[in-house]
């Protein structure tokens, strides 16, 4: 693994070193396959809004701005940032943040195993091994609504659109019966 450091007094490397060492075995056991060489390079930005631009800087010009992570096939990297030692509540801790590394593991050694594979079986393999499906409905929901404001209101017009025409549909209907 090669590991790309944006500050280079920060020993935040050693802590994604160990979430890595610590968990792979484990990850590889849960696709049932021998453990091979992690051939990652691993980005750390300074922060958050580093690891956005840097990304954008790449050529990832889609990742959105809630981004905190992230495991990009085609250059086989993951790339993380350090939080705060002491972040506000809106904040990633450096606590929490270590679910998200290992998060990006699964995704980055899965594809290692199995190539380009659907987002949704990416994305459900990833949350059920971090835990996050633990956290149960009306959190997932509430997450979900957070992460896709901005999509959620330019769908809005057209989700409209199409429940206009549901309802239309269903007063013709009962017209017709
Ligand atoms: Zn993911």
């Amino acid at each position: 693994m090669k590991y790309i450091v944006q500050n280079s007094s920060s020993t935040y490397q050693t802590v994604i070193e160990e979430v890595i060492n610590q968990n792979k075995d484990k990850i590889f056991d849960f696709f049932e396959h021998v453990e091979i060489d992690l051939p990652f390079n691993v980005y750390i930005y300074d922060s958050i809004e580093s690891l956005v631009e840097g990304l954008h800087k790449r050529g990832f010009s889609k990742e959105p701005d809630y981004m905190c992570a992230c495991f990009k096939d085609e250059d086989c990297s993951l790339n993380f940032f350090e939080p705060k030692d002491k972040p506000n509540e809106n904040e990633w801790s450096k606590d929490d943040y270590k679910k998200v590394i290992f998060h990006e593991l699964v995704h980055g050694i899965q594809f290692l195993i199995y190539g380009y594979t659907s987002e949704w079986i990416n994305e459900g393999i990833a949350n059920y091994l971090d835990g996050t499906y633990q956290k149960g409905i009306p959190w997932l929901m509430e997450n979900y609504i957070k992460n896709n404001q901005s999509l959620i209101k330019k769908r809005s017009k057209k989700n409209l659109d199409a429940v206009t025409m549901i309802v239309m549909i269903m007063l013709i209907s009962c017209f017709v019966i």
